[in-house]
């Protein structure tokens, strides 16, 4: 009997995203997530089960045994820089550009930028790269608000077509890093399962590979 395997994903794009890559690979759910309210899906596979988790936790249910696999924003993994993961494969979904945007043709305020993100840590560290001390602001959703209130200067957010900044009157201004969904592996796991895992991962990279060369 093969070794059971579990998938953290959450819900929306990144697993209707990534459905498509698991069916190429032999694996499809047997409830649909968006309208079942069960967290843990079974699949065609008897030994392959997909948990159902909020987006930021995935990194903390694979680092930490609760998954062996997940799948991860690389925005979302480059806040959990601790997180002792391996990252084996670009799924190239859901893709996106982390930047700063901030209201058309305002100068550079004199003094401290203030900049409001949910990317904490990449914001840290693009503005330290810069050598720029700046007071990032922690917040939780609609970051296109901050600036249109003077809460702050800057938001830094996930950027995709640019018409959520538009709307709001803001503009896309510096690119920091250029997001995909990645296949995510707890360490331990892979030890383990090793053969199991590596085999999923094979086949995983063959439906991107595939899906990619169309
Ligand atoms: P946009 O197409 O730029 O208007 O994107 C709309 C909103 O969707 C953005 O403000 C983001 O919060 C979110 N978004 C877009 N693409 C992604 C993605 N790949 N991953 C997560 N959130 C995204």
């Amino acid at each position: 009997m093969a070794e059971q395997l579990t998938l953290a994903l959450s819900k929306g794009r990144i697993f209707q995203e990534t459905l498509p890559l698991l069916k190429a690979a032999g694996i499809e759910p047997v409830d649909d997530p968006e309208t079942s309210r069960k967290l843990i899906l079974e699949t065609n596979q008897p030994t392959v089960r997909l948990i159902i988790v909020r987006a930021s936790d995935v990194p903390a249910y694979v680092a930490f045994g609760g998954a062996d696999l997940g799948v991860a924003g690389k925005d979302v993994l480059l806040e959990h820089p601790d997180a002792a993961l391996y990252e084996p494969v670009d799924l190239k979904i859901a893709r996106c550009r982390l930047m700063t945007a901030g209201k058309p043709d305002i100068p550079t305020p004199i003094g401290r930028l203030k900049v409001a993100t949910k990317f904490v840590e990449s914001t840290r560290r693009f503005y330290a790269a810069k050598g720029e001390q700046v007071d990032i602001i922690k917040l939780y959703g609609s970051m296109e608000l901050a600036p249109l209130v003077g809460l702050a200067d800057r938001i830094v957010d996930v950027v995709d077509t640019g018409n959520t900044l538009r709307a709001n009157g803001l503009e896309p201004l510096e690119h920091i890093a250029d997001i995909s969904s990645r296949l995510v592996v707890n360490k331990a796991s892979m030890k383990t399962k090793h053969q199991r895992i590596q085999e999923f991962i094979s086949n995983i990279r063959d439906a991107v590979r595939e899906r990619n060369d169309d």
